[in-house]
């Protein structure tokens, strides 16, 4: 499925690079970006000729239409390699399908996938040495757009950047999660954008998150907007509960992210036999299973983390704490994806993207 040269991405190199001064093994999540950066304007009806430049701050008018409307939607997705050189990408067809997707909802001009494959290619190419080796190690990346054209009336906008920035990242662990259940705030309401990766979504949860972690909560649990009677998911992450040996997730909606690492841990977990239920769960079976004991696990999914394990939660002022597992299923999808994503073992999915 590879891109053919439709498109000649203009590269403008860096003159130096700053990899020297990186400290690989103290990584600060998403603070230090890689020497180049992908770049491609809209205007006039059209994507523009795709370029890559050295990674540097850009200039728009105090009127440009993001800063006031937030039509901005982006991506989280990440390269790594394996032990031979290779550069590898988990799924990334399924990013750009839903970049898109969110763009449509956002009323922003869809992206074309030979600009975005040539784009991230040559990007990656360019910015290989910043890919380390070693399970854990990957370079994240970020691609964006952004509504920039000037005025303040309040419409869709005709003119847009779309970037991709890189990040190195190491293997992401919080310690202990403890999450709130939220019955309060919404993070998503029927007919809205939730289902999108949509700036506002996440500006609007940082408040609600504030207030729950002075209770010790790392992140919350949404619910619906309606009851608040259902769980939909946290933070940037789709969540899974393992009761007994059933592995039980709530569908996907327009409030619900269709998460990629969601959709492969289904598929992996019927690949080994386990039960998987989509469909909706309600808090009070969760504060039953977790009271009765048959919560036997409970964890977010998502590509920042692969999967994150939930210690505890809270709910109406009550807290929640999770016995550890042995045969955890966490542990059990965290290794499989990640062998399939470094190169380790067969990729029976076919999930596996090289980069050549
Ligand atoms: C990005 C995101 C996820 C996880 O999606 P992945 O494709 O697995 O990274 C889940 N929920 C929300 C709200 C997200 O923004």
């Amino acid at each position: 499925m590879k891109s053919t040269a439709l498109t000649a991405v203009q590269i403008e190199k860096a003159t130096t690079s700053r990899i020297r001064q990186v400290d690989f093994e103290n990584l600060d999540f998403g603070k230090v970006f890689t020497d180049h950066m992908f770049v491609c304007e809209f205007k006039n009806g059209s994507w523009q000729t795709p370029t890559i430049k050295p990674y540097q701050a850009i200039s728009l008018f105090p009127s440009a239409s993001v800063f006031h409307y937030g039509q901005a939607v982006f991506e989280g997705m990440k390269a790594y390699k394996d032990d031979n050189g290779k550069i590898l990408m988990f799924r990334p067809e399924d990013n750009l399908d839903r970049i898109n997707k969110s763009a449509k909802r956002m009323a922003i001009p869809e992206f074309p996938k030979e600009f975005f494959f040539d784009g991230l290619e040559s990007l990656l190419k360019l910015d290989n040495e910043w890919i380390k080796p070693g399970i854990g190690n990957s370079l994240y990346i970020r691609p964006f757009v952004i509504a920039t054209e000037a005025g303040v009336r309040a419409s869709a906008a005709k003119e847009y950047m779309f970037f991709i920035i890189c990040s190195p990242a190491q293997s992401y662990y919080g310690g202990e999660v403890r999450l709130k259940i939220e019955e309060e705030f919404s993070r998503a309401a029927p007919g809205g954008f939730g289902y999108a990766k949509a700036a506002g979504n996440y500006g609007g949860q940082f408040y609600p998150t504030q207030l729950a972690a002075e209770q010790g909560f790392q992140q919350i649990i949404w619910t619906d907007a309606k009851n608040h009677e259902y769980i939909e998911e946290a933070g940037t992450m789709n969540l899974f509960f393992r009761i007994n040996d059933t592995l039980v997730t709530g569908p996907t909606s327009d409030t619900i992210l269709d998460g990629i690492t969601r959709k492969s841990l289904i598929e992996l977990a019927k690949y080994h036999n386990i039960k998987v239920e989509e469909r909706p769960v309600k808090v009070n079976e969760v504060v039953e299973a977790a009271k009765d004991g048959s919560l036997k696990e409970m964890f977010g999914a998502g590509t920042a983390a692969v999967i994150n394990p939930v210690k505890g939660f809270g709910f109406r002022g009550e807290r929640f704490e999770l016995e550890n597992v042995t045969n955890s299923y966490a542990s059990l999808f965290k290794k499989e994806l990640t062998n399939i994503q470094y190169n380790v073992t067969a990729d029976p999915f076919g999930w596996r993207y090289v980069v050549e």
